[in-house]
């Protein structure tokens, strides 16, 4: 018999692929803006390595440890080698925290809205969630999260920036927070978006590590770093939950296909760069016309924008006609566009100008 907490579980909604999209809408052409893939590509250096590499050795199982990536993203992060844990995609490793962390009947806080994939985790290990509702301005309300507190809390999820409302929680507020927190209760803080910040030159919660043993910070490329297919994230974690994540991790859960592409992506930082600085002066363009237009949304930090109007579900319908998928159904009358290459964000801009006249 299936577990009682996977019975009444509703399941991650994944995206439809373009072609079957296409096929069904009958479009010739189709942009999705609906899932925060980077808009600009993946860095030509990734084809480079996966060429060189020639297959040699597809027989063989891969590097279980990752060292060459882990090498690379230690140094750089200046982080010891033994603190990261890789995952098929962070997505698995919000699996594996869960995993090997929540016990039946544990607590769970989140924000409300926020990342899906947090709640579903955590369900399956039969934790009981605790939603504390973002301020007014879309922003994880930290206080009420202490507030929220109590001694069945295990975990912690604070998405920075955050999915889907795009805002930003600086690390002094995370500090201060977290000395609210019992060293028993493990904080994650999803870093997925965090290379698109631009309000403060040092923007992880990385460097609170050092100070609380109880804090994970976790990053992907799938986002920044243009691998969405690839399926690579990693935690940032104390010695001793790396130590326990390794028991439960599966032995060979990313290939060494992926391993090139990570590393070769990792180390073309000047991607990134060009990547981020675009999003940002598109993101002020985003903000300029949602402001102008008198549509509500929040103040973004991510390479998304959270936006609401009168007829979510009509907008979105009249964006897919015209080859354009943004994200809806993660509230009332509210739409989620990912930051896409200027001509598309000034047609889309000019679509939504259209219909909220
Ligand atoms: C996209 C996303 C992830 C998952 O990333 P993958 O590495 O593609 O699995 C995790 N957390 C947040 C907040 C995301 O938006």
């Amino acid at each position: 018999m299936v577990k009682k907490a996977i019975a009444d579980l509703k399941p991650y909604t994944p995206e439809d692929t373009l072609d079957a999209l296409k096929q069904r809408e009958g479009l010739s052409k189709l942009v999705r803006l609906s899932a925060n893939e980077n808009a600009f590509g993946t860095s030509p250096r990734v084809a480079e390595a996966l060429s060189k590499w020639g297959f040699t050795g597809a027989n063989r199982y891969p590097d279980s440890n990752m060292t060459t990536l882990r090498e690379a993203i230690a140094s750089r992060l200046n982080v010891s080698a033994d603190a990261l844990v890789f995952g098929n995609g962070l997505d698995e490793i919000l699996a594996l925290l869960s995993r090997t962390l929540v016990e039946p009947g544990d607590d769970v806080i989140v924000a409300e809205p926020t990342f899906s994939e947090y709640a579903l985790n955590a369900v399956v290990e039969g934790a009981t969630m605790v939603d504390v509702s973002v301020d007014s301005d879309g922003v994880t309300d930290l206080a009420s999260f202490t507030n929220a507190i109590t001694p069945k809390t295990r975990m912690i999820w604070i998405c920075n920036p955050n999915n889907p409302t795009g805002t930003f929680v600086s690390k002094a507020e995370i500090a201060a927070f977290m000395k609210t927190v019992p060293a028993s209760v493990t904080v994650i803080v999803d870093e997925a978006y965090i290379d698109f910040t631009t309000v403060e030159d040092d923007p992880s919660a990385l460097s609170l590590m050092a100070q609380f043993d109880n804090l994970v910070v976790l990053r992907t490329f799938s986002k920044a770093y243009g691998l969405a297919n690839f399926r690579v994230g990693f935690a940032i974690v104390s010695p001793t939950l790396g130590n326990q994540l390794e028991r439960v991790r599966l032995p060979y859960n990313l290939s060494t296909f992926t391993e090139i592409a990570a590393t070769a992506a990792f180390q073309d930082q000047s991607f990134v760069t060009k990547t981020v600085t675009t999003v940002a002066a598109e993101r002020k363009k985003w903000q300029q016309f949602l402001t102008d237009q008198g549509i509500a949304f929040y103040p973004s930090q991510a390479n998304f924008i959270f936006f609401k109007v009168a007829d979510a579900d009509g907008l979105a319908a009249t964006l897919l006609k015209n080859g354009y998928l943004l994200r809806s159904g993660l509230g009332d009358n509210w739409l989620r566009v990912t930051i896409g290459q200027p001509a598309d964000n000034q047609a889309v801009q000019e679509i939504i100008a259209a219909f909220v006249k």
